[in-house]
């Protein structure tokens, strides 16, 4: 049985509802507004428990801010070009919400709506699916997609996301989580301490509003090159503005390891794993302060977000992975992230 408590209310009066996993090691907690994760607590190498995942303090923060706090995000994740898009000899145009493009799905993206949960129990531990029907033409994405984001807590130690859509008419689907993690606790303050690992042997350069240049750049003896551990803050500055691009994972098809996140000050590491082409690393350049769960404050660069993702403005780019979805096809996209000590 999944446990649960009432989170808030929007201004219409719905409520919007908590769901609370537990592992016997770990525990999270969801709520149906935005499919979003609010807390994720893991143990560190002693086994101090500690929760690793940035969040609001409540409801509001979610419907009022654009962090992308722990939500699912959608119908397209990351940027499209001037918001415009042909498919099918169809030209569409998306809500532009970020300087000349479109953001995450828009100005109500799947971030920003109440999703319907149901309990979820398989052999490997239990879960909460959230399902969604985003109509036609919403945020002007063509067809109606249903889609579902079932979140489980494996008796393996793994937060698993699995995401299923189906459409009836040709349109695009990019599903991502976008939680920002400090495996030192949410309340710690700088990530440049982490280190990460990132299995890609190429990025995206991007233009001033982050959309990518052309084609994947090699990351030799750049400071994107993660493919040995690194500590993040070793060559951040050398990037403007600091860490917010796709990374063209090397692993060819099915689910690969993409990153290795670890704290060497409290042993905690933090594996994903992937389906998708691509993981866009986000150092939370635009936090600046604030207020969270706990009475925290999250300054810049105290969190940072793995999104596993299609490449940035892929529906405009033919030599891209393709986000194209049809009808009698399915969607599916599963990605983990999987916690130990080490
Ligand atoms: C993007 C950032 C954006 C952030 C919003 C990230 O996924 O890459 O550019 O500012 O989301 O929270």
């Amino acid at each position: 049985m999944l446990e649960t408590c009432e989170y808030g209310s929007l201004e219409d009066n719905t409520k919007v509802t908590m769901y609370k996993l537990d592992n016997g090691r770990m525990k999270a907690a969801l709520i149906d507004y935005g499919a979003s994760l609010v807390s994720m607590e893991t143990p560190d190498g002693s086994g101090k428990m500690e929760d690793v995942t940035l969040a609001w303090s409540s409801l509001e923060g979610w419907v009022t801010n654009e962090c992308y706090f722990g939500a699912t995000v959608g119908r397209y994740a990351n940027r499209i070009a001037g918001g415009k898009f042909t498919l099918d000899e169809t030209d569409y145009r998306l809500a532009v919400n970020n300087g000349p493009n479109h953001l995450h799905g828009g100005i109500v993206g799947f971030n920003r709506r109440m999703w319907t949960a149901s309990s979820v129990e398989s052999r490997t531990g239990n879960g909460v699916k959230f399902e969604y029907s985003s109509p036609d033409g919403e945020e002007g994405y063509p067809g109606r997609l249903d889609v579902s984001v079932t979140y489980t807590l494996t008796s393996g130690g793994e937060l698993k996301i699995e995401y299923e859509g189906i459409t009836d008419k040709p349109t695009i689907v990019n599903l991502t989580h976008h939680s920002y993690w400090n495996l030192a606790g949410h309340h710690s303050g700088s990530i440049l301490d982490h280190r990460l690992q990132l299995n890609a042997s190429s990025y995206l350069p991007v233009d001033e509003n982050s959309i990518p240049t052309g084609q994947p750049a090699s990351v030799e003896n750049t400071p994107m090159d993660f493919r040995k551990p690194r500590r993040i803050g070793e060559g951040i500055d050398s990037v403007e503005g600091g860490y917010d691009h796709n990374w063209c994972l090397d692993a060819d098809s099915g689910l690969s390891q993409a990153a290795v996140l670890s704290h060497p000050g409290t042993g905690r590491v933090m594996e994903m794993e992937t389906t998708e082409p691509g993981v866009q690393f986000y150092t939370a350049n635009f936090l600046s302060g604030e207020k969270g769960k706990d009475e925290a404050t999250y300054p810049r660069r105290s969190g940072l977000c793995l999104e596993a993702q299609k490449w940035p403005d892929s529906p405009n780019r033919p030599g891209f992975p393709s986000a194209v979805l049809r009808p009698g096809e399915t969607y599916r996209q599963t990605c983990i992230y999987r916690f130990y000590t080490g």
